[in-house]
């Protein structure tokens, strides 16, 4: 064990299974706790996400959403339960990553991710994830990580189809832009 780990007693336990992975190990686990990982959206692509990145000891975490939890968005958003219909997304969110992560700073945006805001949202995080419900907000978030050179975690889902990928057009790779180049007319695609 290093001397001048980042891990505390409780998280020494708590991340024993990652700590025992080769390759992975202490060092792993304390990049994850310097590590910080922006949300946007706390439905279905974001509450797995924030979940699980919690979960792992990822430092900080992100969550932008301005919606309201309705009874239709349980069976999938995980983030919210019964308990928390009519409550803000955020708010609910905020109790549940608290109860799998108590280590995790979590750090909330209750407006929508707009022109006006998104690139002070988005400053200082080392990753996003688009987890947005239309395109207005998708191609907001491409265009963000490319200015702010931020690798985009991109995953959509209609039906039964899904579709993930990494943008990350600073070490020369496309964006969603490259693959999409128009936003589909209002109305002709399924948000
Ligand atoms: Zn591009």
């Amino acid at each position: 064990m290093s001397e001048q780990t980042n891990l505390n007693d409780e998280e020494l336990r708590r991340y024993a299974r990652h700590i025992s992975l080769p390759s992975f190990g202490m060092e792993g686990q304390e990049r994850l706790k310097e590590s910080s990982v922006l949300c946007i959206g706390a439905g279905g692509l974001g509450s797995p996400s924030a979940m699980y990145l919690a979960a792992a000891g990822v430092g900080r975490i992100g969550l932008v959403d301005m919606d309201e939890v309705d009874a239709s968005n349980i069976q999938r958003q995980l983030l919210h339960g019964t308990d928390d219909i009519g409550r803000k997304k955020i708010e609910s969110a905020k109790d549940t990553i608290h109860n799998i992560n108590p280590n995790v700073q979590l750090d909330v945006y209750g407006d929508a991710f707009s022109p006006d805001n998104s690139i002070t949202i988005a400053q200082g995080y080392d990753i996003i994830i688009d987890g947005t419900d239309n395109f207005p907000a998708r191609y907001l978030v491409n265009d963000v990580a490319k200015i702010l050179r931020i690798p985009n975690v991109y995953g959509s889902v209609f039906r039964f189809e899904g579709q993930v990928s990494v943008f990350a057009p600073h070490l020369d790779g496309p964006c969603y832009r490259c693959l999409f180049p128009d936003p589909p007319a209002p109305g002709a695609v399924p948000d």
